[in-house]
């Protein structure tokens, strides 16, 4: 029986590599909706050769191209954040969820509302609003399933396990560009610098987020809202190597470790076809060649964005949201050339030093998610001004 997918986000490093998943088997699929931003031909190009019903750029300005790329296909065009939303409340039995940043959290929403099972990626959704997404999901007995690779790891450590028996969740962290740079050059790291990851081929945000362990704060609040377990209970740990994504410890002193290659598609491939396994086109490991992986605890003074996330954590209601949209225009920031690589973490706690309290503490709703963002973009673009 072909399965009806939306890939949201098709154009980036998570959709190119969701795209190519399906792509190997396209009998099994029927591509409903293909979404991008700004990369046209790409989007087009994928939308032709999957014969998708429908692709969508979230910038207005480029139907017109869209159109163009996409003339005697079939494929329908549409752009905008309405049609984004149009094409995610389309009948679809599994959603890729790979847009960047905030801008994900509406199109996985509606999709949760009509039943589909969202594979997510986008963990700026549970950041901003965990309790809303996991409230929608149960509401409309959709499934939502982890797409980061450390969730993804924790998600498989915890496959007929009790939570009961769980005493910690450790994420690992590869320590991004910068794990063994003096402190003090940290102040004049470029920008091509911060987006070189050491290990995974990944979008450049994300990348620089690695750099800046602010992509390892966003999963510390990720792993407390899709597993419920408490701050005190999470711990990071940095891995060089990549290969050990996560580990869950139990009471009886076992810790189990999910090991595998840096490669995304490990993570997708079990989303798509969970609870099953399928045969993934992925590095298997020789760890007698690798011979040693090697751990080490976190830098705070290196890393302020886990503190950050502690106190999030802490504070709960919407300081999520605000944390999220602080980091993100204190990423575009460093990326416009505006701050040094150490500002955006200084940026981020101004923001939520200086945040109405009273708006943190509001119901989350999708209204009052949308309002601490914007204020809080607005606050860190005005701290940014004065640098
Ligand atoms: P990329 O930057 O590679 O891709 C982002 C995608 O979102 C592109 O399709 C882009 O379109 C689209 N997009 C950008 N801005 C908007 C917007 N405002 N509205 C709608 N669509 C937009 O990102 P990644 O694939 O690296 O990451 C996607 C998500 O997955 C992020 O939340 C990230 O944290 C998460 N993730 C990524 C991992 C990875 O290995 N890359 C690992 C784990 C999680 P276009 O390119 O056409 O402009």
């Amino acid at each position: 029986m072909t399965r009806r997918v939306s890939i949201f986000g098709a154009t980036g490093s998570i959709g190119q590599n969701t795209i190519d998943l399906i792509s190997r088997d396209p009998d099994a699929y029927d591509v409903v909706a293909l979404t991008g931003a700004r990369n046209i031909a790409q989007l087009a190009q994928d939308a032709i050769r999957l014969n998708a019903d429908l692709a969508v750029t979230a910038d207005d300005s480029l139907l017109e191209p869209l159109r163009d790329a996409l003339a005697g296909s079939g494929v329908a065009a549409a752009a905008g954040q309405a049609a984004l939303i149009e094409a995610a409340a389309r009948p679809a039995d599994w959603v890729m969820s790979a847009i960047v940043g905030a801008a994900g959290l509406e199109p996985g929403l509606t999709a949760l509302q009509q039943g589909a099972t969202l594979a997510l990626a986008n963990k700026e959704s549970l950041v901003c609003a965990g309790a809303l997404i996991l409230e929608t999901a149960a509401k409309h007995d959709a499934r939502l399933l982890p797409v980061d690779s450390e969730h993804s790891a924790v998600f498989q450590a915890l496959v007929g396990e009790d939570m009961n028996a769980v005493e910690r969740v450790i994420i690992t962290a590869s320590g991004g560009a910068f794990r063994d740079w003096p402190l003090e050059d940290l102040a004049n790291a470029t920008l091509a610098q911060a987006s070189a990851h050491p290990n995974w081929d990944m979008g450049q945000r994300i990348t620089i987020d690695s750099a800046s362990m602010f992509n390892k704060a966003l999963e510390l609040i990720e792993t407390r809202e899709y597993f419920g377990v408490a701050p005190s209970k999470i711990e990071v740990l940095v891995h060089p190597e990549s290969m050990v994504h996560a580990l869950v410890g139990f009471h009886d002193g076992a810790l189990m470790a999910h090991v595998g290659p840096p490669d995304m598609r490990h993570a997708i491939g079990y989303a798509l076809t969970w609870p099953d396994r399928t045969n993934l086109p992925v590095d298997r490991l020789d760890l007698a060649q690798i011979g040693a992986l090697t751990f080490r605890a976190p830098d705070d003074a290196r890393w302020p964005a886990l503190r950050l996330a502690r106190e999030v954590m802490d504070r709960r209601g919407l300081a999520g949201a605000v944390f999220n949209a602080a980091k993100e225009t204190a990423l575009d920031g460093f990326i416009a050339g505006a701050l040094r690589f150490p500002q955006m973490a200084e940026v981020v706690e101004e923001v939520l030093n200086t945040f109405d309290p009273d708006l943190i503490d509001a119901a989350m709703t999708l209204d009052n998610v949308r309002q601490a963002d914007q204020m809080a973009r607005h606050a860190a673009e005005q701290i940014i001004r004065q640098q």
